[in-house]
């Protein structure tokens, strides 16, 4: 009774997302209706926006004595519903009237919220299914992901996990779902969002006081992508409302995806609670591509590139070479494109291993030396400017004679590079590395500190 009045009240849309998860528990002897809500965001939403509508319906409904009590159905899975503290209302039967448009997000302030929301949301057409060369290691993670843009939401993978390390193609399947999805089914709304813009928009809409914009645009999404939601860690207040978001779409069989760079049992800093909702689910790993695979997928790249042709060898070197990361397969071999097409010299395998080795000195080379330059700079508690500065104070001389000492032994820059990267020459890198080595042998503590930074790289 209660919730068919309500629906005389508001439209369609608004009815959907804001009162079918809302629950009429008991009415008790003094006329208070209590109802089960799915958060307290709810609550705070409603109270806002609807409680001219909710005001109506309970002075209809229960006369006017009637009061309504929410409960908040988030925090009492398990447990009988505690209502919330102080939240029995007495909803005034006839309020002020109110626009509507302000509180379904038609002011204009709302509709820059969304439009922004929208733009932030969109897939990339390209990652699409077809171009996605299916292989061993991503077979499961394919077919769900296939599966489900084909029913969205009412197949068993819901959520789906998609987890695996960088480059394999998490990123690629998400965005192949949310176009599919858009094909199929032009009526439904499709976010793909990375958990760090999330984070973002989530502090944003705090600082603006428009929780209630971003909460509709989230709750009135059919398929949410999320992606790299291992970034969500540790972050509570993001966590608790993208699991508020999530409970509403599988309490309204919506679809969520979402990936991750670990399995979720190394999942850490997630609430236990998100965590066994993700086993309820499917989750499925990427693992890094064989041979076979990797070849595949550059032939089918070059396919697409119709003015080119590579040898044969060239090719199958690159699949043989670049093993763990397929990001830097496409890397490499858009660099021996660019070369085949515009080199002077005759393209051949003695050309294209050379342009290799730069590729992959450069991504290894890079990696290691800024790590060493950051930890270095870090464990001494010295800006990082510093080291590669003038400064001549022995303390920042000693930290940056370190930092080459560790260039030399972890890296193969030669002493030159050592010292072109540190601005200094390669004299100073011969004297920084004896230097180095004669402290360890005479202070006991140096060696000390060497140990601990060296344990630092080791484990990282
Ligand atoms: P991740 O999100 O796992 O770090 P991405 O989805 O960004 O990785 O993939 C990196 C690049 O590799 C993208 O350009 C993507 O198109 C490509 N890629 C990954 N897997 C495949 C695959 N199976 N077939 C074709 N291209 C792929
Ligand atoms: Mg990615």
């Amino acid at each position: 009774m209660f919730m068919h009045t309500v629906r005389q009240l508001v439209d369609e849309e608004v009815y959907s997302t804001w009162f079918t998860p809302m629950q009429p528990l008991h009415l008790s002897e003094e006329n208070v209706l209590t109802v089960q809500i799915p958060n307290r965001w709810f609550f705070e939403w409603l109270q806002e926006h609807y409680s001219q509508e909710i005001g109506q319906t309970i002075s209809r409904v229960l006369g006017p004595t009637g009061k309504l009590a929410y409960r908040d159905g988030s925090t009492t899975a398990g447990k009988p519903a505690e209502p919330l503290a102080g939240r029995v209302i007495n909803h005034p039967a006839a309020p002020p009237d109110r626009s509507m448009g302000e509180a379904f997000g038609h002011s204009p302030a709302a509709k820059a919220f969304s439009e922004q929301y929208l733009a932030d949301s969109d897939t990339v057409a390209d990652f699409t299914f077809d171009n996605f060369i299916e292989g061993d290691c991503n077979a499961l993670a394919r077919a769900a992901s296939l599966a489900l843009s084909e029913r969205p939401g009412k197949t068993a993978f819901n959520p789906l996990l998609i987890y695996g390390g960088v480059g394999l193609g998490k990123t690629h399947l998400l965005h192949a779902i949310g176009n599919k999805v858009k094909q199929a089914f032009p009526g439904k709304t499709v976010v793909y969002i990375s958990a760090s813009r999330f984070t973002d928009q989530f502090v944003d809409a705090l600082r603006n006081k428009r929780m209630a914009e971003f909460q509709a645009f989230y709750m009135r999404c059919d398929v949410l992508l999320m992606d790299d939601v291992q970034v969500l860690a540790g972050k509570e207040q993001t966590q608790e409302f993208f699991f508020n978001v999530f409970n509403h779409m599988q309490l309204n069989q919506r679809q969520v995806v979402m990936t991750s760079d670990c399995a979720p049992k190394d999942l850490r800093g997630m609430q236990e609670r998100l965590l066994s909702r993700l086993k309820k689910g499917l989750s499925a790993d990427i693992q890094a591509p064989s041979f076979e695979t990797r070849l595949a997928i550059l032939q089918r790249k070059l396919e697409l590139e119709n003015d080119i042709s590579l040898p044969k060898e060239v090719v199958e070197y690159l699949a043989k070479t670049v093993k763990s990361n397929i990001r830097e397969l496409e890397g490499a071999l858009v660099s021996m494109i660019a070369q085949a097409r515009f080199g002077r010299e005759p393209f051949d395998l003695t050309r294209a291993k050379l342009i290799l080795q730069n590729i992959l000195d450069d991504i290894e080379q890079e990696v290691d030396m800024n790590l060493i330059h950051r930890q270095v700079s870090e464990f001494y508690a010295m800006s990082p400017d510093a080291l590669v500065g003038r400064t001549r104070t022995q303390e920042v001389a000693r930290a940056r004679q370190v930092a080459m000492y560790f260039a030399k032994i972890y890296t193969d820059f030669s002493l030159k590079s050592i010292g072109n990267y540190f601005n200094r020459d390669h004299s100073t890198v011969i004297h920084a590395i004896q230097a180095v080595e004669n402290l360890i042998e005479s202070d006991k503590r140096f060696k000390s500190d060497i140990e601990t930074l060296k344990k630092k790289f080791e484990r990282d």
